[in-house]
């Protein structure tokens, strides 16, 4: 999982700058997933800047938890909380209702929330359904339940979904599904869940092991896969109106990685907010920001 850009064919990206300050107090980022870890740091990043964020978590007391550390960071005032649980379309409805009474619109969307249920060394697929079905599905559905709230401005909305290298095509070793999620010409929504079907298949039937899928954290790479896929689709059909893009945040400290890695949730949530922050004139679409605190983001694809 250690960050590197050996393939990174645009320059490192700038720091903002008060000239490149698009955003105000009046602009919204929500960020998926954000009692701990990554989710958490952003949402931290996102309110010292000035921004409105929503913090949300899919247990109550963790939220509220989270809350009570923002507070005592004193950077509490534009942070609101509501419950969210992205695998659970009840609870994408109950947010969407409340989302609707409280703000107009947004700018940002963060899917950060996810889950990996293998210690670093381990490769079970005791739990894949429920990884594709909050790491691939939850996200989109959730994206899917918010597009109609996405603001309209010459600032431009933004998802930044934040992925995994662990699920770029080169770890793909499955010629038939490669060419389904390499043709970008073709590729859809459909074709995607095809890919996803299959290997869930592959799971169920116990053969999972030889069909060349991604060898490490095969579950969670297959979502990451399905997911980067998605952004693809979404920054197509969004073109000129929201900014798809996907970051991995390279080997990063947090709860999924038991506290390993290279660099702090909160080096991790710098280069996100930089990403997700970018200004319109140097905007991108359809990219994959790799990050590392040693050499910068950089774009793979
Ligand atoms: P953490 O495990 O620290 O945080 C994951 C967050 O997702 C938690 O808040 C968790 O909530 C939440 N979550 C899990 N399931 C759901 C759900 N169904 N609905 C809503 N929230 C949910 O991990 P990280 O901070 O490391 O991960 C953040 C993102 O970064 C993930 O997308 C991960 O795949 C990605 N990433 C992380 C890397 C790393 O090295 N750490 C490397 C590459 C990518 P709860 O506390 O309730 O479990």
């Amino acid at each position: 999982m250690a960050s590197s850009c050996r393939h990174h064919q645009q320059p490192p990206l700038s720091h903002p700058t008060t000239t490149t300050r698009w955003w105000s107090e009046d602009s919204v980022a929500i960020v998926t997933g954000a009692n701990k870890g990554i989710g958490y740091a952003l949402v931290k990043r996102f309110a010292k800047l000035g921004l409105t964020v929503v913090l949300t978590a899919r247990d109550q007391s963790r939220g509220l938890q989270a809350m009570d550390s923002l507070k005592v960071l004193g950077v509490d005032h534009h942070v609101r909380f509501f419950q969210l649980d992205i695998s659970d379309p009840v609870s994408i409805r109950c947010f969407v209702s409340w989302f609707r009474s409280s703000f107009k619109a947004f700018d940002i969307l963060v899917n950060n929330a996810a889950v990996c249920f293998n210690a670093m060394n381990e490769n079970s697929m005791e739990y894949a359904e429920t990884v594709i079905k909050t790491n691939y599905y939850g996200s989109k559905q959730f994206t899917e339940a918010m597009l109609p709230f996405f603001r309209r401005s010459s600032s431009m909305s933004r998802i930044l979904n934040i992925s995994s290298r662990l699920g770029t095509l080169d770890k793909l070793n499955n010629p038939q599904m490669k060419a389904i999620l390499g043709d970008k010409e073709t590729l859809s929504e459909g074709r995607i869940d095809m890919v996803v079907n299959a290997f869930l298949e592959d799971v169920k039937e116990g053969r999972w092991k030889t069909q060349g899928w991604p060898e490490i954290w095969t579950d969670y790479s297959v979502a990451k896969l399905a997911l980067n896929a998605y952004s693809q689709v979404l920054a197509k059909r969004y073109e000129g109106v929201v900014s798809v893009n996907c970051f991995c945040p390279g080997f990063t400290q947090t709860a999924m990685t038991d506290g390993n890695g290279k660099h702090s949730a909160d080096d991790a949530a710098k280069m996100a907010a930089k990403i997700a922050l970018v200004p319109v004139p140097v905007l991108n679409t359809g990219k994959f920001y790799v990050g590392s605190t040693s050499r910068g983001i950089c774009s793979k694809l």
